[in-house]
């Protein structure tokens, strides 16, 4: 199995609560999922442990075919910020610096590259974000959309294989969360990046190849609730008509 991110029977509890309970994931290289549930459900629970945040009790976390349980915690952090990249609710983005000195730090961490090169490529993210004109403003100074673009070229600043988001659109009005979805997805394609997104946003799961719903500690697959199905052709008359 060539799977870049395999989760097995995962069960992480809190005190007497077991918030997953045997939760199963595969996500393929290049595949976008979304995991949607009500507030409380677990789907932060999930995404921390499948982005080597989060240690579970029980089961078993393979990332890039590595089993995650034999790595101490350096080699953990080393592969997660090599492999994942993350997008909260919230950007959680530097106040005291600009856009573009945000995009960097991920970067900051055992990099080989020259400072010039990683400069012009977080230059190029911050472009392929919309917001070539905005690089040397502070979080302050930029709209609650911007703030999220500028957060999503932080993600993927180190190349990751795997695009993390913990309900990216969520702070944003319809008309701005309809924006950054289609720029979320247009870097997903054209990267090639595997994505796990837990969204509320039914505009945002319809894009995804699978939609997975959290429920009771475990993710099913409702991808046919969401991911409407091909038009069935226009129906033929049966028999040949008559010139
Ligand atoms: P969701 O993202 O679906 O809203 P979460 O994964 O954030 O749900 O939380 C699931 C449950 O686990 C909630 O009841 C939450 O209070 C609890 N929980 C999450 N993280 C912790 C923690 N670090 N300590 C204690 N309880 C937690
Ligand atoms: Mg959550």
């Amino acid at each position: 199995m060539d799977n870049l991110l395999t989760l097995t029977n995962i069960t992480r509890q809190f005190g007497e609560i077991k918030v997953l309970n045997g939760a199963n994931l595969s996500l393929a290289a290049g595949e976008a999922v979304a995991i949607i549930g009500p507030s409380g459900s677990g789907k932060s629970t999930l995404l921390h442990v499948a982005g080597l945040l989060d240690v579970p009790e029980v089961g078993s976390v393979l990332l890039q075919g590595k089993n995650v349980a034999t790595l101490n915690d350096d080699q953990r952090a080393l592969l997660r910020n090599k492999a994942c990249g993350f997008v909260y609710q919230f950007h959680h983005l530097l106040r005291e610096f600009t856009a573009l000195e945000n995009v960097l730090l991920p970067a900051q961490i055992n990099q080989t590259q020259s400072h010039a090169a990683l400069k012009t490529r977080a230059e190029a993210l911050l472009a392929e974000v919309g917001l070539s004109h905005r690089l040397h403003h502070l979080p302050a100074q930029l709209s609650g959309g911007e703030q999220q673009r500028v957060a999503i070229a932080r993600a993927i600043m180190n190349q990751p294989k795997i695009l993390l988001a913990d309900e990216p659109t969520g702070n944003l009005d319809p008309h701005t969360a309809e924006a950054v979805t289609e720029v979320l997805f247009n870097l997903i394609t054209s990267k090639g990046m595997a994505a796990l997104l837990v969204t509320h946003n039914p505009i945002l799961a319809a894009k995804c190849h699978r939609v997975l719903n959290m429920s009771e500690g475990v993710l099913a697959d409702v991808t046919a609730q969401f991911v409407k199905p091909l038009k069935a052709p226009k129906k033929q008359p049966t028999a040949p008509r008559k010139a």
